[in-house]
């Protein structure tokens, strides 16, 4: 894309001077692009599950009298629905957190606890798939944000890891801090990301596969969520993954200072 400026020009009143203000246009250019690119995105998410519904709805019409269709159609349009429940919350969550800015109070969270119920929302689908899961290192460790986010920023990278991964493999999630930060890491063994598409994962709707992201009930909006909730954390999420052997994501968030660690403390000693 060539560059392409802007140009004002203004007097400066009495000087005799002349103001030249030059705006790089580019990058409005590509704002725009993307922003059109997701409405676009979002009516097309959203009018696949409706135009399934309404044939659906149709078949069933006309096949009224066989039981045995119509129990199969109506199984498929309850998939149909949960799938636009799905995009239609994601889409709520993103409106609400993306551009936010940084929580100015936040509140003390146990990692433990993110963990436990990040863990437990994927633990049927795990069961399922035979995929161990395994946690180390949370215990003990307090961070500062809204746990609601946190544990939603969480699932959303553990139900990724189950769905991306074949049967019978693990999928750990490590916590640790070091001397500034809080890192809590997500292992598997899966299909991994190829080199190509790992900066655009994060990229609202963006899917190396969109099939098969389709089939496991992705919506294309989980890491976007991600990376939103924990720029509003002051945090970050990486990834690291090799295609054929698995993907490890890690959420790094600000150590609280000592002080806001010992916080409770602190009120009972006045
Ligand atoms: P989706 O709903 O499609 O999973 P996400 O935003 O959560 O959307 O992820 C974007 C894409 O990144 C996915 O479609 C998938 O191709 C890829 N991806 C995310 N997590 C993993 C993982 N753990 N292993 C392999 N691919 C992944």
């Amino acid at each position: 894309d060539a560059t392409s400026f802007a140009v004002r020009v203004a007097p400066l009143g009495g000087t005799g001077l002349v103001l030249v203000l030059a705006e790089d246009q580019t990058e409005r250019r590509r704002v725009e692009a993307v922003r059109r690119d997701f409405v676009a995105n979002i009516s097309h998410e959203l009018k696949t599950p409706i135009g399934a519904l309404s044939l659906l709805a149709e078949t069933i019409t006309d096949a009224s009298d066989d039981p045995e269709a119509v129990r199969r159609f109506t199984g498929r349009m309850q998939q149909e629905t949960s799938r636009l429940t799905s995009v239609i919350q994601d889409l709520i969550t993103l409106s609400r957190i993306q551009g936010a800015e940084p929580m100015a109070d936040p509140e003390r969270i146990d990692v433990e606890t993110v963990v436990e119920e990040a863990l437990d929302a994927v633990r049927t689908t795990a069961d399922t798939k035979e995929i161990e899961l395994v946690t180390s290192g949370a215990e003990g460790i307090v961070a500062l944000g809204d746990e609601g986010l946190l544990v939603t920023a969480l699932r959303n990278l553990v139900a990724n890891a189950v769905a991306y991964s074949p049967e019978r493999t693990r999928v750990s999630v490590m916590a640790q801090t070091t001397d500034t930060e809080i890192e809590i890491s997500v292992a598997d063994q899966g299909i991994g990301i190829p080199a190509q598409d790992l900066e655009r994962i994060f990229e609202r709707f963006y899917r190396v596969d969109a099939a098969r992201s389709r089939a496991t009930g992705g919506t294309g909006l989980g890491l976007a969520i991600v990376k939103h909730i924990m720029t509003h954390h002051r945090g970050e999420v990486t990834v690291w993954s090799k295609e054929g052997s698995g993907s490890t994501f890690t959420l790094r968030l600000p150590r609280p200072e000592p002080r806001e660690q010992t916080h409770s403390e602190d009120t009972t000693e006045r």
